[in-house]
């Protein structure tokens, strides 16, 4: 199998600075690698974000005998008509998994005072909400991971009347978060302006897409993933960063 990572920027030096525009991965069969390349290079270059004007395309070789396996989180909906309606959801949701009040603040604070959208999310004590990584205004990229077999999670997700790369990736992101040892329970909302819809999730109930998580236009999205006390964050992110991760629909 082959990863392909894409990462796009807009107005930086050789990559350096300037706008993020657009990051996906994929990880594929070798049949499959010119086609996915493409479509990254159509998203980086056509992004409601910008057009990037500088794309960096990684492939890399990587063994299907190595990669875990994890089951797709089993999906649930609610229906918001306001961001903060949906927020509001956001926060008792994340309660009735087992996120202390005082934590929930905490994230929604932090979220919340965001200049600027962060690359990657915050690590927060799911009891004290303390922030636990050291990545500051990047956050911790999870990276390495994609569904099993393409064909049949489109099937399973058109059933549902889901569709789309937000989707896809988000649940993707989210299955290989909820199988790490200490994940407790995620909340993210997008960076992308035409795209409102955030969701909550946890290994113990799976993806709560909310329908409206922010305003229309708002460019500043953010990811947090809370964790059981006492998890180990050095291995925590270890996983989340490197560990290749199938997820099995
Ligand atoms: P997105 O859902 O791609 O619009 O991303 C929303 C927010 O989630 C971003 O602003 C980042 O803070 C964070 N994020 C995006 N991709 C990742 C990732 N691979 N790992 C961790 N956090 C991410």
């Amino acid at each position: 199998m082959f990863s392909i990572k894409m990462r796009s920027s807009l107005g930086g030096k050789n990559g350096n600075g300037g706008k993020h525009i657009s990051g996906a991965e994929r990880i594929v069969q070798e049949c499959d690698v010119e086609k996915t390349v493409l479509s990254l290079l159509e998203r980086a270059r056509s992004h409601q974000r910008g057009k990037a004007d500088f794309i960096n395309v990684k492939i890399q070789e990587i063994s299907e005998e190595q990669a875990a396996r994890t089951k797709l989180l089993s999906v649930y909906s609610h229906k918001s008509a306001t961001k903060d309606e949906g927020r509001l959801f956001a926060r008792k949701e994340l309660v009735r998994i087992g996120v202390t009040p005082k934590a929930v603040e905490k994230a929604f604070l932090a979220l919340e005072s965001l200049s600027d959208s962060m690359r990657g999310a915050m690590i927060l004590d799911s009891v004290t909400g303390e922030r636990l990584d050291v990545f500051g205004e990047r956050g911790v990229r999870c990276s390495n991971m994609d569904v099993a077999l393409s064909n049949n999670y489109e099937e399973k997700l058109s059933a549902l009347g889901l569709s789309g790369e937000h989707v896809r990736e988000a649940l993707v992101l989210a299955s290989k978060v909820a199988s790490c040892k200490g994940s407790v329970a995620e909340l993210c909302w997008s960076d992308d302006p035409d795209y409102v819809t955030g969701y909550v999730a946890s290994p113990k109930f799976g993806y709560c897409r909310i329908s409206v998580m922010k305003e229309l236009g708002d460019f500043i999205g953010g990811r947090v993933f809370f964790v059981a006390p006492g998890t180990n964050v050095e291995s925590y992110i270890d996983y989340l960063q490197n560990k290749v991760v199938l997820v099995e629909v």
